[in-house]
């Protein structure tokens, strides 16, 4: 019997451990438009540390060595196929969004390393650093900062009313004070005018009319959802208010039988350790048809 065709599309944590998992078991094809896979929470020691970069920026090929690789990106979906931004048709039995997050990013390895050691000749070059945005990343990169290059001076304007929201206040105030101790100056509740700044000035107003001197910024306030491209699919009604994708307990699109989505894409919050769980019992279906063996709800 004709192995299944399973199209993958994104290359991130879920798409990429996907395509690693199932690529003896179906014909996979990952179509993401970079030729690598990034290691998501190393990339901020990546900035440090370029040498670090090299082992967490992957080449696909280097894990996926059966499947067939397309290096673009998704930009329509049929009934029966994918429709890439280079302008080939990708036919599926099943088909599985992993689109996550997006940002313009280099196509190889080779330009995102040389990325990473332009952004860590800058922060090597400046006596200041500001960081817009008090989130897990925010609060990350002013620590591998504050850690490798304690005489710069780090400051980070978050215009919420604690460091990492997301998590229990006990965290936020140990990260806080974690931060002063190294003499991280940390302004809550203010935002930064990033219109009426640059780097040229060196001055960046904030919401509370303060001034901050830095000789480099980095923003970090969350990427987007890779979805927009999806509004223009036959997926667009399978959209929730905030662009991710409405999947049932077996991270099914809703009312499509051979349609799923998984990672950050979806409605499910599942941190990535779950994830993976639940991406090694998803790959299952591909060899076990009936029953649906994997149920997130249980
Ligand atoms: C600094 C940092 C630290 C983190 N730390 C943690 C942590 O400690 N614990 C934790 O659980 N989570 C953590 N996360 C979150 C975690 O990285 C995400 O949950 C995870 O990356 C989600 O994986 P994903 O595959 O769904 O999406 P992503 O990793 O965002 O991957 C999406 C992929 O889809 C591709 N893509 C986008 N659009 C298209 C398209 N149209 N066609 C084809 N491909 C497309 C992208 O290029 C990308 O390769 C962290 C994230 C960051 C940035």
């Amino acid at each position: 019997m004709a192995e299944k065709k399973v199209v993958i599309l994104g290359g991130g944590v879920a798409g990429a451990n996907l395509a690693k998992t199932i690529q003896h078991q179906a014909n996979v094809t990952l179509i993401d438009p970079k030729e690598y896979f990034e290691i998501p929470w190393a990339s901020l020691r990546g900035l440090v540390e370029p040498t670090f970069a090299e082992r967490i920026v992957i080449n696909h090929r280097e894990y996926f060595k059966k499947g067939d690789l397309v290096v673009s990106s998704a930009v329509n979906i049929t009934e029966t196929a994918v429709v890439t931004a280079d302008g080939q048709q990708i036919a599926y039995d099943y088909l599985v969004i992993a689109t996550g997050h997006t940002e313009p990013i280099p196509k190889t390895r080779r330009e995102r390393l040389d990325q990473y050691k332009g952004e860590n000749a800058k922060i090597k070059s400046a006596s200041s650093v500001l960081i817009v945005g008090g989130g897990p990343t925010g609060v990350e990169l002013a620590a591998e900062i504050a850690v490798d290059f304690p005489d710069k001076k780090v400051t980070i304007v978050h215009k919420g009313t604690r460091l990492l929201e997301y998590i229990g206040t006990k965290a936020s105030s140990k990260a806080l004070k974690w931060l002063k101790s190294k003499k991280v100056d940390v302004k809550l509740e203010q935002s930064v005018d990033l219109s009426s700044s640059s780097e040229a000035s060196k001055t960046y107003q904030t919401s509370n009319g303060e001034t901050i001197e830095a000789d480099l910024h980095f923003l970090c306030i969350g990427k987007p959802l890779g979805s927009t491209w999806i509004r223009e699919t036959l997926l667009n009604n399978d959209l929730d208010a905030d662009g991710r994708i409405k999947v049932d307990k077996h991270l099914r699109v809703k009312g499509k039988s051979n349609i799923f989505a998984i990672g950050d894409i979806t409605d499910v919050q599942v941190s990535v350790i779950n994830q993976n769980q639940v991406i090694m019992a998803f790959s299952r279906m591909f060899i076990t048809p009936f029953p649906l063996p994997l149920d997130i709800s249980t």
